[in-house]
C-alpha cells in the first residue's frame, strides 16, 4: 500500500480503502467504452461528510485528482479518469433522514432513488424531484451531479466538500438553525453545483422537497409515424396536462446479425410508434380528466388507444435496471438531447434520415436501434439506443443475475460494432446540436464550454478555478471549463 493509501486508511478505516485492481477497474468502469480510460490509482467509500472532508484534504496535500462515483450507471465518461485519479465512492453516504410535516428530506448522496421511496412510501410520500429508471441502483448524489431531463427543481439544498477539503452548504442546509425547507434565500449556491458532473466538488448530502404520492391516470396510443406520434406529444406537452409522457418504436434490426433484436419489443405490431401518457391529480376523476383532454388531442392526430400496460407498469414499478444489457445479453447505448417544443419534429426526422444513411453498415455490425422519446416538462427528449452483442465489461456482470453471467459472461469483443456506435452517437448528437438540443448528463461526452457564449463560458471556468484551482476535481468533466 502507497503511504497515501496508508494515510486514507488510517483516517478513514482500511475497510474503505482499496488499492487492488480488480477494485480500481470496477471503480471507473462505464457501461460504454472508452479507450482513453485510466484504473483508479485509490478507492475510498467515505461514510460521513466529515470522512469525506479529511479525506480530500489529504489528497489536496498529495496533489492527486479526484473523481466522485455514485453507481456508475452514466454512459458518458463522467465517472471514467484519463489518468491515474483517486476515487470517491459515495455510497456510503446513505443517511434518510425525513421531515413529513414540512414535506422535506435529508438524505446521503449515495441513497439510491429507490431506498428513499421505500423509506417515503409509509408517510404517503415521495421526492418531488424527478428521478431516473436506474434508481434501483443509481445515487441521489449521481443524478444531481449530472442533471437529468426533468430538471433539478425538487433540490432544496446541498453539503459539498470542495477539493481543498472544506464542507460547505447551500440553499436550505446554509440557514443555520432553520428547518432545511427553502432554496432561494439569495443568491442560488445550489444552483452553481447541479449538473456540474462533480467537476465543482464531492456531493456528501442533498435536500430534497417532497410531495404526497396522489392518483395517477393513464393512456397509450398507437401511431402510424414518428411525425404524427411527435405531433401528438408537443401538443400533449404544450398543453400541461401530464406529468410524463414517452414514446418507444421497435427496435430496428436491418438484416439478422449476430445481435438478435430484443425480445421485449419482438410483439409490438410494426411500424407503430407508441405513446404513453400518466397524469396526476388530486382525485382519479382530476386525473382522468386530465388523460381525457390528452385523449381528444391523440385522437386528432390519427392515433389508436391501445391498453395501457406499460405507464401503469412504470408508475408500480419506476426503478429498475433490467434494461442495462438487452434480453440476449447485447450491449445497450443511448444518447440524448433534449429539444425546444418547435424543433423537436424536425430534429426526429434527421434522427431518422441519418439512421437510414447508417442502416447498411450498422446490418452489416450486428447493431439495432430503437428509440426513447420522451416529455416531463416543455420540451422533448429524443433518446436514440443502440444494441449489439459485444462482450459485457465487469460493471454489465455485476448487475447480472448469477444465470445471466453464466449465459454473457464470455461473449466475444464486436470491436466494430462499439466503433461504429461511438460515431453513430457523436454524428446523432451533433445533429440533435444543429436542431437546438441541449445535454443532461454531459459528462466527458457532451460539449458544453465550446457551445456557450464567450461570456458564460469565461464565468464558468472562473467559477472552476475559484473552487479548484488546480484542476484536481474530476478533470475532463465538463469540457470547456477546466482551469
Ligand atoms: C437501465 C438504465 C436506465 C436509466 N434511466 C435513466 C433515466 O430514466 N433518466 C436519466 O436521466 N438517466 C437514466 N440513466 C442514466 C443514469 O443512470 C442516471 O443519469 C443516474 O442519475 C446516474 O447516477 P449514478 O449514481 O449512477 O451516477 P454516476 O454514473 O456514478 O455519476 C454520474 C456523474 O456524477 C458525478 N457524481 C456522482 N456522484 C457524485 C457526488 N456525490 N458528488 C459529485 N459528483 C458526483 C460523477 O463523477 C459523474 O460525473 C439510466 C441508466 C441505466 C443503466
Amino acid at each position: 500500500m502507497s503511504s497515501l493509501a496508508a494515510a486514507l486508511a488510517q483516517r478513514i478505516g482500511a475497510a474503505h480503502v482499496a488499492t487492488d485492481a480488480s477494485s480500481c477497474a470496477l471503480a471507473t468502469s462505464d457501461l460504454f467504452d472508452w479507450p482513453d480510460a485510466a484504473p483508479a490509482e485509490i478507492v475510498i467509500r467515505p461514510g460521513s461528510t466529515a470522512d469525506t472532508a479529511t479525506a480530500l484534504r489529504l489528497l489536496a496535500e498529495f496533489g492527486r485528482s479526484i473523481v466522485p462515483r455514485g453507481a456508475g450507471m452514466s454512459y458518458s465518461a463522467g465517472v471514467v479518469p484519463r489518468a491515474p485519479a483517486v476515487v470517491v465512492d459515495t455510497t456510503r453516504l446513505n443517511d434518510i433522514s425525513i421531515d413529513a410535516g414540512n414535506l422535506t428530506a435529508v438524505v446521503g448522496a449515495g441513497t439510491t432513488w429507490q431506498a428513499l421511496a421505500a423509506a417515503l412510501a409509509p408517510h404517503g410520500l415521495r421526492a418531488a424531484q424527478a428521478s431516473p429508471v436506474s434508481g434501483s441502483v443509481s445515487t441521489v448524489g449521481g443524478t444531481v451531479a449530472q442533471n437529468l431531463p426533468g430538471g433539478m427543481d425538487g433540490i432544496l439544498g446541498l453539503t459539498v466538500v470542495l477539493a481543498d477539503g472544506n464542507a460547505v452548504c447551500t440553499g436550505a442546509l446554509a440557514l443555520r438553525g432553520a428547518p432545511p425547507f427553502w432554496r432561494h434565500m439569495g443568491p442560488d449556491l445550489t444552483g452553481l453545483f447541479l449538473g456540474d458532473c462533480g467537476a465543482f466538488g464531492v456531493k456528501t448530502e442533498v435536500a430534497l422537497r417532497l410531495a404526497p404520492d396522489r392518483p395517477g391516470a393513464f393512456g397509450s396510443f398507437a401511431f402510424e409515424s414518428s411525425a404524427a406520434m411527435m405531433a401528438a406529444m408537443v401538443e400533449v406537452a404544450q398543453a400541461s396536462i401530464v406529468s410524463r409522457a414517452f414514446a418507444l418504436d421497435p427496435v430496428r434490426t436491418s438484416t439478422p446479425g449476430p445481435a438478435a433484436a430484443p425480445r421485449r419489443r419482438e410483439a409490438r405490431p410494426e411500424p407503430a410508434w407508441t405513446l404513453h401518457l400518466t397524469a396526476e391529480g388530486a382525485t382519479v376523476p382530476a386525473a382522468e380528466a386530465a388523460v381525457e383532454v390528452a385523449r381528444g388531442i391523440t385522437t386528432r392526430h390519427g392515433a389508436e388507444e391501445v391498453p395501457a400496460t406499460i405507464p401503469k407498469a412504470l408508475r408500480a414499478r419506476p426503478y429498475s435496471i433490467r434494461g442495462l444489457v438487452g434480453p440476449e445479453g447485447e450491449r445497450w447505448v443511448p444518447v440524448h438531447g433534449m429539444l425546444p417544443l418547435a424543433n423537436a419534429r424536425a430534429c426526429l426526422a434527421a434522427v431518422e434520415a441519418q439512421h437510414a444513411a447508417m442502416a447498411a453498415e450498422m446490418a452489416a455490425a450486428g447493431v439495432s436501434t430503437s428509440h426513447i422519446i420522451s416529455s416531463l416538462g416543455a420540451y422533448i427528449t429524443i433518446e436514440p439506443m443502440f444494441y449489439w452483442r459485444d462482450a459485457l465489461d465487469a460493471l454489465h456482470l455485476q448487475h447480472l443475475s448469477e444465470a445471466n453471467r453464466a449465459r454473457f459472461g464470455s461473449q466475444a469483443p464486436n470491436q466494430a460494432a462499439r466503433d461504429l456506435v461511438r460515431r453513430a452517437r457523436e454524428v446523432l448528437s451533433a445533429i440533435m446540436d444543429q436542431h437546438g438540443a441541449v445535454h443532461a448528463q454531459l459528462g466527458r461526452f457532451y460539449r458544453l464550454g465550446s457551445r456557450m457564449e464567450p461570456g458564460a463560458a469565461q464565468l464558468l471556468h472562473s467559477v472552476k478555478a475559484m473552487l479548484d484551482p488546480r484542476g484536481r476535481m474530476n478533470p475532463g468533466a465538463l469540457e470547456g471549463v477546466q482551469a
